[in-house]
């Protein structure tokens, strides 16, 4: 997938083929970035930003992490994320928001280096599986909260999740499940896993995992569908008699989970609860649940 003509790079619309080459930059070379994945959806007010404050909230939070001062307000970035909806003619898709130290200095202090911020989008219209997938628990272990800030999105991390994901794919499995350190289940590469048993929805608790905006809206939504939702610590035995498990996460949305290597399996193929629960989020993401409208930004109001 490709992303759209136009892209918003330090306050400038500018065309995305154009370089952006940042070869010697302390980004590229200690995956000194952040960044945040956001959608927006087509609705019956035009399309609309899913959750925009959470996730700038969130951006705002790996930013001062790593020290970075973005010399843009949240209002300026919500105001980039707009226009480059609006310029792009897009109805519904992605938005990939990305703060990088970006001069070509040598070493890893970053202290008073420049930051580049960009603001790329991509068409899109749904979740990106339609197919219940097949996950493997990673030979790596998740990358522990007392080694990095789990709640911040930054690019260096994502190297732990990398290794799983070869891990798998190479073992022929659509993903990883990684366990902490201390054996308990964490998360998947890129989203949160949720383990139904016997009509009740328990997911990891936030120790060491990020904990997705996703996530948080499945739990604040499950009550609605009479559902109950508790978070606890679970080794992989726990899966051996679970009735479904799915993940959630902004790409994937939803994704139902066929397998998990030597732990579980949906023999009968059915996912009633993951179903529901996607039904309810599709309408939500929509616009088409009034208590919810308030998680959605209307694009179109430049
Ligand atoms: N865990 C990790 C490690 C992730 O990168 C993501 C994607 N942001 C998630 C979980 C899911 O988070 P969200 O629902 O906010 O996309």
């Amino acid at each position: 997938m490709n992303p759209s003509e136009k892209i918003w790079i330090n306050g400038q619309i500018k065309l995305s083929s154009e370089s952006l080459m940042f070869p010697f930059s302390q980004g590229l070379n200690y995956g000194a970035a952040i960044y945040e994945g956001i959608r927006f959806y087509d609705t019956d007010f035009g399309p609309a930003i899913f959750r925009l404050h959470e996730h700038l909230d969130r951006l705002f939070y790996s930013a001062s992490v790593l020290k970075m001062t973005l010399h843009y307000s949240k209002n300026d970035l919500k105001n980039a994320m707009l226009d480059v909806i609006k310029i792009n003619g897009l109805e519904s898709g992605y938005l990939r928001p990305l703060a990088f130290y970006s001069e070509p200095k040598m070493g890893i202090n970053i202290f008073n280096s420049e930051i580049t911020v960009i603001m790329p989008a991509w068409p899109w219209t749904e979740g990106i599986s339609e197919k219940p997938v097949n996950l493997k628990i990673s030979k790596y272990e998740k990358t522990s909260h007392k080694a990095i800030d789990v709640k911040a999105k930054i690019a260096g991390y994502y190297a732990n999740n990398l290794l799983g994901f070869i891990d798998a794919r190479e073992a022929g499995y659509d993903g990883p499940i990684f366990l902490d350190s201390d054996g308990f289940i964490a998360e998947g590469a890129v989203n949160n896993i949720f383990i139904i048993k016997n009509g009740i929805i328990y997911t990891p608790t936030p120790r060491n995992i990020l904990p997705g905006i996703t996530r948080d809206s499945i739990i604040k939504i499950a009550g609605d569908l009479n559902l109950e939702i508790k978070e606890c610590d679970m080794k992989p035995d726990f899966l051996a008699d679970a009735d479904e498990v799915f993940l959630t996460g902004t790409g994937i949305e939803l994704d139902a989970v066929k397998n998990i290597e030597g732990y579980f399996e949906n023999k009968n193929e059915r996912w009633p609860i993951t179903d529901e629960l996607s039904k309810y989020f599709y309408k939500i993401t929509h616009g088409r649940i009034e208590k919810y409208k308030k998680w959605l930004t209307p694009a179109n109001t430049l």
